[in-house]
């Protein structure tokens, strides 16, 4: 797998025991597949911003060049 454990910078919870998230959230027209998927815990599944219109919080996960960047609230790439 792309990551052991969660992808949020700084979380060690082991893959096996999150979930898959997707970058890109369905309702957002995100696709199921590898570049849209990323795992993460159950804890940062649920604070991760989902909707990139909503007003800022935690930050968002979000794939550039391939790679898995952490958004922080207040910014786009
Ligand atoms: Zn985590």
């Amino acid at each position: 797998a792309e990551h052991p454990t969660c992808a949020w910078p700084g979380c060690n919870t082991p893959a096996e025991r999150g979930q898959f998230h997707h970058l890109t959230p369905w309702k957002h027209g995100g696709e199921t597949n590898v570049a849209n998927l990323v795992t993460l815990c159950n804890y940062h599944n649920g604070v991760n911003e989902d909707d990139p219109n909503a007003p800022p919080q935690r930050g968002r996960l979000t794939r550039q060049g391939g790679t898995i960047v952490w958004q922080p609230p207040h910014t786009s790439l």
